[in-house]
């Protein structure tokens, strides 16, 4: 989750939680601003450190944990210190779990690529002003508070264009590619064609 945006992670804190988690703004760890692997390391260092003490059903507890259940255990650890939790062992079934940072953008991305796949090649008024309207509601309201403030200052820089659909999905891809660049993600080749076969007809046969 690389931001160019200043961060409050359980490193300054809350010294008593492994560091490195990013916090929301009400100063718990935030579920869709960090993965599935931040939150297995973390796992991880909770196991070390807890050779002092915690049960080994308590380890299983921790290693099965689902990330709902593993973020509840550390922001309730901020009232309770105990190093012995009591806690069932679980199956890690994340399907219905909140998404993470990775699974809310690999959804969001593919609506938005879908859609920039089905728009009008000649669009009206409205449909350019309804888009460019949800592009920017996006850039406000996207769950992860760090990605939607380094994407409201790309679309700031790079504004939507929305004249017809190949335009609008040309320019998508590029803002994709910004953060694939952040997050030193491979960069995708942003021609219509190789656009289409990914996002609206699939590969020729
Ligand atoms: P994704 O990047 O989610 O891509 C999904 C699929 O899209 C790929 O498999 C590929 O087939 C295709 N694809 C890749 N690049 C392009 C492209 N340029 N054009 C068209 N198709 C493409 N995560 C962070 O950690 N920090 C952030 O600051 C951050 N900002 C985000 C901002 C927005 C607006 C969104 C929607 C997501 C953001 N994310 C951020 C999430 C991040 O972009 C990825 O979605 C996430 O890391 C999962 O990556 P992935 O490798 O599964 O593939």
């Amino acid at each position: 989750q690389v931001s160019s945006e200043p961060r409050r992670t359980t490193k300054e804190t809350h010294p008593h939680l492994p560091p490195g988690l990013i916090l929301d703004e009400n100063g718990k760890v935030c579920k869709v601003c960090n993965t599935w692997q931040d939150f297995a390391k973390i796992n991880k260092k909770q196991q070390t450190q807890s050779s002092d003490g915690t049960s080994s059903q308590g380890k299983t507890a921790l290693k099965g944990m689902s990330m709902a259940g593993f973020a509840n255990l550390l922001n309730n650890s901020q009232a309770s210190s105990s190093n012995n939790p009591t806690l069932a062992p679980v199956e890690v079934d994340r399907s219905n779990c909140p998404p993470d940072t990775a699974s809310l953008g690999r959804s969001t991305w593919t609506f938005l690529h879908t859609t920039a796949s089905y728009y009008p090649s000649n669009p009206t008024e409205i449909h350019q002003s309804k888009i460019t309207n949800l592009l920017e509601s996006l850039s406000i309201f996207y769950p992860c508070s760090w990605c939607a403030k380094d994407f409201q200052k790309d679309i700031r820089q790079n504004p939507p264009e929305v004249k017809n659909r190949e335009d609008f999905m040309r320019w998508l891809c590029e803002r994709h590619n910004t953060v694939n660049k952040k997050l030193n993600k491979p960069l995708f080749e942003c021609s219509i064609k190789n656009l289409d076969r990914r996002w609206k007809d699939g590969p020729e046969d």
